[in-house]
């Protein structure tokens, strides 16, 4: 694997997390610091460092995320509540962890977002 994050060291099984879903192209886990009661991140198992990286034939994988966390949504019963999902892109968008992954937060009421950075 060209890239190596934390998120590439957690699919190997290098270091814990609570990993919730894995299929051939994804896998999912809980956010070591949750930003809502329910905070799950969708990686893919390729190696795509930002969504402004990803191209055209990362359109499937992409899909995929975002299908993989709406699956978990329903089965875990908070579809209907509702639920948010992003993507942080580069700086300006927040991105720590230089692998694309999908943020899925849900199991509240959640607040506005987009307000700058203090
Ligand atoms: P982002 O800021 O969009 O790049 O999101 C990175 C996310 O990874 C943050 O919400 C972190 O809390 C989360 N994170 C970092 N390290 C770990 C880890 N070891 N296990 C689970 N989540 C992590």
């Amino acid at each position: 694997m060209s890239e190596d994050t934390i998120f590439h060291r957690i699919l190997r099984r290098e270091i814990p997390a609570d990993i919730v879903y894995e299929d051939d192209d994804v896998f999912a886990f809980r956010d070591i610091a949750p930003q809502a009661p329910v905070h799950v991140l969708f990686v893919p198992k390729a190696s795509v460092r930002t969504l402004d990286e990803a191209k055209a034939g990362h359109a499937e994988l992409i899909g995929k995320l975002a299908l993989a966390a709406a699956d978990y949504a329903r089965k875990e019963g908070f579809a209907d509540d509702g639920y948010r999902v992003v993507i942080n892109c580069n700086d300006n968008g927040g991105q720590t962890v230089f692998q694309l992954h999908l943020h899925l937060l849900a199991g509240a009421p959640l607040g506005r977002f987009g307000t700058p950075r203090a």
